[in-house]
């Protein structure tokens, strides 16, 4: 996807399953014939568009802040197409300078449109990240970008996030992981803890 859409396509996955997102994206795609007429309407009528995408009445008006910024920045076009000329900091840093976007946003952009050496850190990202030990769970999802930048080779990022996702939706999950048939059982941190953890003691129920 150019950059452009994939940002608004990012906007409007916050909050919400990948189904009603993609609903959201292809209904504002259909009711506006271009990005500045998203840009010029009433934001009512973009809220109408995205309603299924949920929080419509917050992120309707982050859409049209972030096209008149854009504009504004771009002489008046409406496309991030610009970014490619970029360096991935000097990108980045644009990225995060638009109304509402965050590290998370800016690097799905820049991981997924530019195909720039750069971890998307959602919550899969995260979970299975800190669980494995690369860092303490404290840090925070926008501090872990930067660690885990650090530590993967750049020609391993884009494979690392997808294996990630793929392992924290079907192994690692988030309220009972799936420990015992876990591949990365023997490297991983939290499953250490859990093992060394002192077990509650048996309580007899039988009737005495
Ligand atoms: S051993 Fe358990 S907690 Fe550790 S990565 Fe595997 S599923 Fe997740």
């Amino acid at each position: 996807m150019p950059p452009l859409e994939e940002l608004i396509a990012c906007i409007l996955s916050q909050h919400t399953s990948d189904t009603n997102s993609h609903r959201a994206y292809l209904q504002l795609r259909e009711r506006f014939p271009s990005w500045q007429a998203v840009m010029d309407a009433p934001v009512g009528e973009v809220e109408e568009a995205i309603r299924p995408g949920g929080l419509a009445s917050s992120k309707a008006p982050r859409i049209q802040a972030v096209l008149r910024a854009i504009a504004e920045h771009n002489g008046g076009k409406i496309d991030l197409d610009f970014l490619y000329q970029m360096d991935t900091e000097s990108a980045r840093r644009y990225l995060l300078s638009l109304p509402g976007v965050g590290p998370k946003t800016a690097a799905i952009v820049l991981c997924f449109s530019l195909g720039r050496p750069v971890i998307p850190v959602d919550t899969h990202v995260f979970r299975v990240s800190w669980r494995l030990g690369f860092f303490e769970r404290r840090v925070g999802e926008a501090k872990a970008h930067d660690l885990l930048q650090n530590i993967v080779p750049e020609e391993d990022i884009y494979a690392f996030h997808v294996h990630l996702i793929r392992h924290g939706r079907t192994i690692c999950k988030a309220q009972r992981p799936r420990c015992d048939q876990c591949p990365l059982a023997d490297l991983c941190a939290y499953r250490r803890a859990m093992l060394s953890a002192p077990q509650p003691a048996n309580v007899s129920t039988s009737a005495r």
